[in-house]
């Protein structure tokens, strides 16, 4: 199992197309269409190794370098991303990390949008500092005048979120591409909340995107893993270090199950993306909701960046806040029936998760978020009829007590 013909070309085929067969290949043994699920640990060495890798990552070898799932998943990942090289890992946070631990070392400095995922706030507030004297700065990325002025000469990368988690600031990556360039410093997006082809941040200048493929991509919520693609030096470097000697790796079985998931990824991704437009609208035309924070909605702050730079949509993550303290926010969450508080998102199920107004991240969210908290929530792939009843059936609920008292 040496050579894994391409039988399909990156970049020439549709979207849909490369969603179904993109790193999938006849398995040679069995006959199967499929690739099947490849538990070993271990592949059999050529009868003289002496010319094999040990730290090599392009051959099924070993499974913290290259086991026959991941290779397919790292395909079909770069294939939907458009981009040269993709490393599949245990979980978005360890992709994350792997980013960060590969490319910056003692003394860099990197700038990190100001709301971000909350493993990269800690990362940079707290473990990079003390443990390896990286520094970071935190800025509004959606002012790129505030990114170019927090570029140092020890600037190594800039950190961004296409749409952020959880206040959904739309961020202008090719603005922020050119600016990063400008100054010889890398850039990678999270793109966890915006999957293709909603928007392919590689194709507006990002070095590497990251993904949580434990969300959209996988889309079942039941399997976690994370991803790093782009220009193939970068990810290659990734690869060797963070991937074969830190041991981040995503097990076969989670990359078979994300292969599994990701083929319906275009197809999910349009129900996701037309239900959340229509529930924010409902939400936003509702007098007992406080706030909605949603790129489709023309009062929301970036709409305009938003419109230009995605397409198909605006996303299917939204938060917002019904009118009134804590208490009320939770027993509005007790009264849906269809809808599931929990964390997470991107599942086939509608996910909502109450979240208050402590902890540090919150010095950097807008007012509203400030004031009456937030409840994150990620619109999934039920009918949105159903899901706006659901809605307007606990706010019923929850403001019947209030007037009737
Ligand atoms: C969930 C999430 C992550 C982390 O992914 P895990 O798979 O949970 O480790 C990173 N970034 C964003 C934007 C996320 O929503």
């Amino acid at each position: 199992m040496t050579d894994r013909p391409d039988k399909h070309a990156p970049s020439t085929l549709a979207e849909f197309t490369q969603a179904v067969h993109a790193g999938n290949e006849i398995d040679r043994g069995s006959g199967a269409i499929r690739t099947p699920i490849v538990m070993a640990n271990s592949y059999a060495l050529p009868d003289d190794p002496s010319e094999v890798s040990w730290s090599g990552t392009d051959v099924p070898l070993y499974t913290r370098n290259s086991g026959t799932n991941q290779l397919g998943l790292q395909q079909k990942l770069a294939a939907l991303e458009h981009g040269e090289d993709a490393v599949a890992l245990g979980s978005g946070v360890a992709a994350l990390h792997a980013v960060f631990f590969t490319l910056l070392n003692s003394g860099d400095h990197a700038v990190i949008a100001d709301t971000t995922y909350e493993a990269t706030f800690r990362l940079f507030t707290e473990l990079l500092p003390e443990k390896y004297g990286i520094h970071a700065s935190f800025v509004d990325a959606t002012d790129p005048g505030a990114v170019r002025a927090a570029i140092r000469p020890e600037t190594k990368l800039v950190h961004i979120e296409a749409i952020a988690n959880p206040t959904t600031k739309v961020t202008d990556v090719a603005a922020i591409a050119a600016i990063a360039h400008e100054a010889g410093v890398l850039l990678s997006v999270d793109s966890t909340f915006t999957p293709p082809p909603l928007i392919r941040p590689l194709e507006n200048g990002a070095d590497l995107v990251v993904h949580s493929l434990t969300k959209y991509i996988n889309g079942h919520g039941d399997a976690m893993g994370g991803a790093v693609i782009g220009r193939r030096d970068l990810v290659q470097r990734i690869k060797n270090d963070a991937m074969v000697d830190v041991g981040g790796v995503i097990s076969p079985f989670n990359a078979w199950l994300i292969m599994r998931g990701s083929v319906t990824l275009p197809l999910r991704w349009r129900h996701h993306v037309a239900s959340a437009a229509r529930v924010a609208e409902f939400l936003d035309a509702d007098p007992r909701v406080a706030y909605v924070a949603y790129p489709g909605l023309a009062s929301h702050p970036q709409h305009d960046v938003a419109a230009r730079q995605f397409s198909g949509g605006f996303g299917a993550m939204m938060a917002f806040a019904v009118d009134g303290d804590s208490e009320t926010q939770n027993r509005f969450v007790s009264n849906l029936r269809v809808i599931t508080s929990a964390v997470s998102l991107g599942h086939d199920e509608s996910l909502i998760v109450h979240v208050g107004t402590s902890g540090p991240r919150v010095v950097h969210y807008p007012e509203e978020f400030k004031k009456w908290g937030h409840l994150r929530f990620s619109i999934g792939l039920e009918d949105a009829d159903d899901l706006i009843a659901d809605l307007s059936a606990a706010l019923d609920a929850t403001f019947a007590l209030d007037s009737a008292g």
